[in-house]
């Protein structure tokens, strides 16, 4: 969008390297708070000990050689590609494409099977914003070697990446974390399900229904009439109008011992 934009090139510089700032920030694996104070520049603040990766600290891993292996790739293919297409060199990918450019006779090509194409995509973001690694928005996204790729593709320092969690284990994780009482599993899944359901006949994203915070709710509340329902957090006019009816028949369904499943009682 910035690229597409009327700006001026001084102007979009300026918003690159805003988006940067932000995109650092997601990407942090230190305190939060010490990347924002140091982007006020004041530096030397302690990890305040209170924000997602100060109490869940993010798992990291030793990036080192498969940095080399993809600066190497980037520049082995002539700085004039996007990830995508270095990504499909470092997996060996074939394709008419790939023989047409001779691709596959690189020495890069192929060497990066350990890693998923996820695991890849999230190494060069990192990549470039540390800015080891350039995307060239006035080429179609090629990456560019940059001054700060030398000591790491020379072998002079280390570095390491934030592991990448996959979706379903970030979802299985908050699953596991949650405490039931007894068959109340059963009515977690169903209202999940209830909501699956409902995105899909709107062709909406889930939680644009309820969060999974609120139907925690539900299950610790089973709410079986709208006042009830009301007064759980995340249901507001709008939702209870429009979806209370749904959840509340499948808490009194559980409630009857009449779930799906039919062994609830
Ligand atoms: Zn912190």
């Amino acid at each position: 969008m910035i690229q597409g934009s009327e700006s001026v090139d001084a102007r979009k510089r300026v918003e690159h390297e805003k988006l940067n700032h932000i995109l650092e920030f997601c990407d942090a694996t230190g305190c939060r708070r010490t990347v924002l104070l140091n982007y006020f520049e004041e530096n030397h603040v302690h990890p305040c000990g209170n924000c997602d990766n100060c109490i869940d600290p993010p798992e990291t891993w030793d990036a080192t050689e498969e940095s080399r292996m993809a600066l190497s790739c980037v520049y082995r293919t002539g700085q004039r590609f996007g990830v995508s297409h270095v990504v499909d060199v470092l997996m060996g990918k074939t394709s008419d494409r790939m023989r047409s450019l001779g691709h596959d006779r690189l020495s890069t090509w192929g060497i990066g099977k350990q890693l998923s194409q996820t695991e890849w995509h999230s190494l060069f973001r990192q990549l470039v914003l540390r800015g080891i690694l350039e995307v060239g928005y006035d080429q179609f996204g090629a990456l560019r070697l940059v001054q700060a790729s030398r000591p790491l593709l020379r072998g002079e320092c280390r570095l390491t990446a934030r592991k990448e969690q996959k979706t379903d284990e970030k979802r299985r994780l908050k699953y596991n974390e949650l405490e039931f009482n007894g068959n109340e599993r059963l009515l977690w899944d169903q209202l999940r399900d209830e909501r699956t359901r409902i995105a899909r006949e709107q062709g909406i994203p889930p939680y644009m229904i309820f969060h999974d915070s609120t139907l925690q709710q539900m299950v610790a509340h089973k709410p079986q009439s709208r006042a009830e329902m009301a007064v759980l957090s995340g249901v507001g006019e709008r939702k209870l109008v429009r979806y209370a009816k749904h959840f509340i028949r499948v808490v009194q369904a559980f409630a009857n011992g009449t779930g799906q499943n039919g062994s609830l009682k």
